[in-house]
């Protein structure tokens, strides 16, 4: 019955009608009683404090003052009319102002008396002024019961224009609390709710809208966005429990000769605790007989590549194909490298395969493909097209994961009957809350140390006026034998920014780094590859100095002996950009640094961003400032689906102590009802079709 009374259409709702109903049904989406339960306040006014005029500031919010009016003044003519009027109390005087209304003001308003007034104070004129404030007479006041937090909701210019202001919202929903014929149907299983000490969900409707007291609104906050988590969670979990159920994977059961031989002979360093343990995390969901999906977080020179290739080899060790891919072709090139480098006397047969390999190179390397005799293929999103056909992959490990789209992932899962292995790399921290929605349906690891020896970048952030200081410790860097990246945001100037861009400082730099003391090696997106190699082998053998270049190079190349990374009209950059620029120094012994170069005029965002560079190296803190700065809605190729944020109180930037008890308490459940088909946990079912059916939303797609 509350149901069916729930689904009524909103225009029922006396005082609403079809036409509000309408501006309702397209401004907010409500459309029945249940939406605009649902439209929950976004900031509540305390009713209950009256200011004095001393006290306030044009940045308070709507508030409440009490005093008496005087000196009634129009001003204006027809329709510029305007009424102004002292409103002072024993601290002071400000100013109120009516457009309209004013006949009916200047009635009612008598003089001598005590009103309380309500409304938002502003500054004009270093005058405290407020518009067309609510206005009651003080003895009215005192005999009301005074709510103390009354709740402001979220309007539209239409919205208001068709009467459908805050005050009036608020009418609406105290009608249709006295409307309803029984209490809204619990959403969460009854021992929860106990065990867990939340409100329930009619107390906590009834309370975001109308707080009894502070006490009450965040208890009624806590329930209703662990409510929200708590599904997320359940739905994302869910579908991760099932796709391991019903998938099947390889096994690879043993540790053979080759990764054996490796660790023995290849390996050139000891591994760190961090890089063994995710080792070990990896062949646990290699043997499970489980299709792995993980995803492996590492800050930038962490080393994630030596993980992935032992990895590699443990699919090879038995009998399997394997592949990595990355988003550039220089990153691919890099990893062939490397992977050619540290397999010496393994007689592996690695390929690569990138956009630009040669058609006869390309035939050979399909035909080795389907015949087994390729072990690993390297290479960028070439490998995912259809033509590429494995003999039989087992495992394939995509690099900087959030480069990629969802599509180019699952495209890896079709390369063999049964779906290979997946582990996917990032080195953009993402926040563990976030991973938990992002990627909530994958195993996540964490490299969360880095290689001994490495000094931490000193970063400095520089004013252009001292370029000449920069380039002349550029040049007792260069002096020491080590090499310098200097990276710009743009290629070409554009009219209308005055960042630096790289033709213009190559000009400038090759005037101040002459030849033959200086060789420079320039990379930018629009080189041919063949170009872009080239120069770029000439940085990687050291036959150049100074690497000048555009964000191509930021993500994954590795030049040890680099000590220096300038980066030109830093305030260009996004955070995460800037700190994997970062990550391309300091992989040597030599103490490196990373200079920001930026104008003078810098936004309050761009000085965060700065700031929080110079003060941190912490991938995981700038993951976080960066989240908070740009909001989940813009993290790097995430989320183009859009799907899962559009939590209704739920924060999961400001909330993350209540995602991480959601998904502890769905795990709990999951564990001891993997089905969810204990009677307590009817209530879950039902409330999970209900938002299946009216939130539309898959929550496993997102990842
Ligand atoms: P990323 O995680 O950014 O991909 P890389 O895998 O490129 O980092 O590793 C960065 C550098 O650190 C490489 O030169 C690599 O050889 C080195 N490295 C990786 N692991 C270790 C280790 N355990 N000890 C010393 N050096 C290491
Ligand atoms: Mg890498």
């Amino acid at each position: 019955m509350i149901d069916n009374f729930l689904s009524t259409e909103i225009k029922y709702l006396p005082g609403i009608g079809a036409r509000k109903a309408k501006v309702f049904n397209e401004e907010a989406m409500v459309f029945t009683y249940e939406d605009l339960l649902n439209y929950y306040p976004y900031k509540y006014t305390d009713r209950s404090k009256l200011y004095k005029v001393s006290e306030v500031t044009s940045d308070m919010a709507n508030i409440q003052i009490k005093g008496k009016m005087a000196t009634f003044v129009t001003s204006g003519e027809k329709t510029k009319e305007r009424l102004h009027a002292e409103f002072f109390d024993e601290t002071g005087t400000i100013e109120l102002v009516w457009f309209k209304g004013i006949k009916w003001v200047r009635q009612q308003i008598k003089p001598n008396t005590e009103y309380v007034i309500f409304g938002k104070p502003t500054e004009f004129r270093n005058v405290i002024t407020m518009a067309h404030p609510e206005i009651e007479e003080y003895e009215h006041y005192k005999t009301k019961k005074q709510t103390p937090l009354q709740p402001d909701y979220f309007t539209t210019e239409k919205m208001k224009t068709a009467f459908l202001t805050s005050k009036n919202i608020c009418k609406y929903l105290n009608e249709l609390f006295k409307a309803m014929p029984a209490k809204i149907n619990e959403s969460l299983p009854a021992y929860l709710i106990a065990k867990l000490e939340l409100m329930n969900l009619q107390d906590a409707i009834v309370n975001i809208h109308f707080p009894k007291d502070p006490e009450q609104l965040i208890k009624a906050r806590y329930r209703l966005k662990f409510e929200e988590f708590f599904y997320n969670q359940l739905s994302i979990l869910r579908h991760k429990l099932n796709r391991r159920n019903n998938t099947r994977g390889f096994v690879f059961e043993k540790v053979g000769d080759i990764f054996n031989f490796f660790y023995k002979n290849c390996l050139k360093f000891e591994l760190t605790n961090a890089q063994k343990r995710v080792l070990k995390e990896i062949r646990a969901d290699l043997r499970s007989g489980k299709q792995a999906n993980r995803l492996l977080q590492g800050d930038v020179g962490s080393g994630k590549t030596i993980v992935a290739l032992m990895s590699m080899l443990l699919a090879i060790d038995n009998n399997f194909q394997t592949c990595i891919m990355a988003p550039t072709e220089i990153l691919a090139q890099q990893h062939y490298l490397t992977l050619i480098e540290n397999t010496e006397g393994l007689l592996l047969n690695i390929r690569l395969l990138t956009g630009s390999t040669r058609t006869k190179a390309r035939r050979e390397i399909l035909e080795l493909l389907q015949t087994g005799e390729i072990n690993i293929l390297v290479g960028t999103h070439a490998i995912i097209e259809e033509v590429v056909q494995f003999k039989n992959l087992g495992l394939a490990i995509i690099d900087e994961q959030h480069r990629f789209g969802v599509a180019q992932r699952s495209k890896m899962w079709q390369k063999n009957s049964t779906p290979p292995h997946v582990i996917v790399m990032t080195a953009t921290p993402i926040p563990r809350t976030l991973a938990m929605t992002i990627y909530g349906d994958l195993d996540i690891s964490v490299i969360d140390e880095m290689p001994p020896g490495r000094k931490l970048v000193k970063t400095l952030h520089i004013t252009e006026n001292k370029r000449l200081r920069v380039f002349g410790f550029l040049k007792e860097q260069i002096a020491k034998g080590t090499q310098v990246y200097i990276v710009y945001p743009l290629i070409k100037e554009s009219e209308n920014m005055d960042y630096k861009d790289l033709e213009d400082g190559l000009e400038s730099i090759s005037r101040a780094f002459p030849p033959p003391e200086y060789a420079i090696s320039v990379v930018h997106g629009q080189m041919k590859p063949e170009e872009k190699e080239k120069a770029m082998k000439l940085f990687v053998k050291g036959q150049t100095q100074i690497m000048i270049a555009t964000t191509v190079i930021e993500v994954g190349v590795n030049v040890p002996n680099a000590s220096v990374m300038l980066i030109e009209s830093a305030e260009r950059f996004g955070l995460s950009q800037l700190h994997q620029l970062r990550g391309r120094v300091g992989r040597g012994a030599e103490q490196s640094f990373c200079i920001l170069m930026t104008s003078f005029k810098l936004s309050k965002e761009a000085k965060k961003r700065l700031q929080t560079m110079v003060e941190t190296n912490d991938g995981f803190k700038i993951a976080e400032v960066d989240l908070k700065l740009r909001g989940p809605g813009d993290i790097d190729g995430t989320l183009q689906s859009g799907a899962g944020f559009n939590f209704r109180i739920a924060n999961i930037v400001k909330d993350q102590a209540i995602l991480q008890h959601a998904r502890e308490v769905v795990n709990n459940l999951l564990d001891a009802d993997p089905e969810i088909k204990k009677d307590e946990h009817d209530v879950i079912l039902k409330q999970f079709r209900k938002l299946k059916r009216t939130q539309n939303i898959d929550w496993a797609k997102i990842s």
